[in-house]
């Protein structure tokens, strides 16, 4: 199974793909998790990202393209992989794209979750991450049971990029340079549309649902 996960920030990719990672044993690929890891080492790759990440805007397209192009290399990407956070833009599915066909792989389906602005406004305002596992939680919608603590004991921490003025900033970015690949994976015959606004195990079972009409 090779499939992404699109959708504007907040939109409950990272939160599913975790979620079907576990169920069907195949890796979740987080360009936004493997940037951040890249910041906190301050790798090269690191410090090249951040004015990016902390502005709200996107990391360019060859540098994104190259870790993606790595990650898949990688022997437990081997049986598949759900990408969440790439591609973000028409040059990054393009590469994609060729990347897949220079192995003979296609991708299996792509699957957007469909959920209002005001709605993403709150979840992302409202999002914690463990800082151990990289669990996400929301204060409202998918509290830690342990007060401030994640399940695995691991603090909490709120995302930088999360504060409301820079989050309408990733919403507008979001619709300038994400949204065509609407358009271009349903000009492909790859797109779902999954109605995002349920709770959280209802969108997994549309999900499933919907991986299940596309095999
Ligand atoms: P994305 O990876 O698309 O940016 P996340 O999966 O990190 O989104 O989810 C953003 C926030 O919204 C998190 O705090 C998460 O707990 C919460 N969340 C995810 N899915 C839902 C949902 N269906 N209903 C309410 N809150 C959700
Ligand atoms: P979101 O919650 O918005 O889905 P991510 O964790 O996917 O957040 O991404 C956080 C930041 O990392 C983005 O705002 C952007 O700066 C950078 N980033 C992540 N993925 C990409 C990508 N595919 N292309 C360019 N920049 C990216």
């Amino acid at each position: 199974m090779k499939m992404i996960l699109l959708g504007p920030p907040g939109a409950g990719k990272g939160t599913q793909a975790k979620m079907l990672s576990e169920r069907f044993g195949i890796p979740q690929v987080s360009t936004g998790d493997m940037l951040r890891s890249a910041l906190k080492a301050e790798t090269a790759l690191g410090l090249e990202a951040k004015r990016y990440m902390e502005s709200g805007g996107l990391v360019p397209d060859e540098v994104v393209v190259g870790i993606v192009k790595d990650r898949l290399a990688e022997s437990d990407c081997a049986s598949g992989y759900i990408l969440d956070g790439f591609p973000r833009t028409v040059a990054q599915a393009d590469a994609l794209k060729a990347t897949l066909s220079s192995l003979d792989k296609e991708l299996d389906a792509v699957v957007e979750l469909v959920v209002d602005t005001e709605a993403l406004v709150e979840r992302l305002t409202g999002r914690r991450t463990c800082q151990v596992c990289g669990v996400g939680y929301h204060l409202r919608f998918d509290p830690p049971v342990d007060g401030a603590l994640c399940r695995c004991g691991g603090e909490l921490f709120q995302r930088q990029d999360d504060d409301e003025s820079t989050i309408r900033h990733r919403l507008n970015v979001y619709l300038e340079q994400t949204l065509p690949l609407t358009e271009y994976y349903l000009g492909q015959d790859l797109l779902v549309q999954v109605d995002g606004m349920g709770e959280i195990p209802q969108v997994q079972a549309l999900v499933l649902d919907c991986l299940q009409a596309s095999k």
